[in-house]
């Protein structure tokens, strides 16, 4: 899953979890053959995670931020052609579903403290908005907060 280009992955601690359980549930639903699945960008925008990833083409269904004041409301435009199947009563595609598992976690992100990864709630008195549990918000204030990149502790 980590193979091949990707253009950064950047990640908290507090998701950590949550990621390792995402990944094994795309791992489930691709089977033996992974068939050119990949991440291509993990990041934190707007308090959230964002999961990128590609696979023979099929690219998540873009994430349009709504920001108004402080508050970030996350769309999902279904691209065109892409119409759910159960229409005809057949199961969506494995893009569609992984879609739908990484959205899942995305938003679930919303409420995790970026550090622990205990319910958090976004912090609303800085432009950079972080998720933070009860602890780790007041070490935030007091200047303390320990980071919670992987990327920037271990270079
Ligand atoms: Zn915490």
């Amino acid at each position: 899953m980590f193979a091949g280009e990707n253009i950064g992955l950047s990640f908290c601690r507090g998701w950590f979890p949550l990621f390792t359980q995402l990944c094994e549930e795309i791992d489930a639903l691709l089977g033996p053959d992974k068939r050119g699945f990949h991440w291509v960008q993990l990041k934190e925008k707007f308090g959230s995670a964002r999961f990128n990833w590609e696979m023979n083409g099929h690219r998540p269904a873009p994430m349009i931020n709504l920001i108004s004041g402080t508050q970030v409301t996350m769309v999902v435009r279904r691209s065109s052609g892409s119409s759910p199947a159960e229409a005809d009563g057949s199961q969506p595609s494995i893009p569609r579903r992984i879609d739908n598992l990484v959205q899942q976690a995305t938003l679930a992100t919303r409420s995790l403290c970026i550090v622990c990864g205990k319910p958090g709630i976004p912090n609303q008195e800085e432009p950079w908005i972080l998720v933070l549990c009860d602890e780790h918000a007041i070490q935030h204030r007091q200047g303390e907060l320990e980071s919670a990149w992987f990327d920037k502790e271990e270079q």
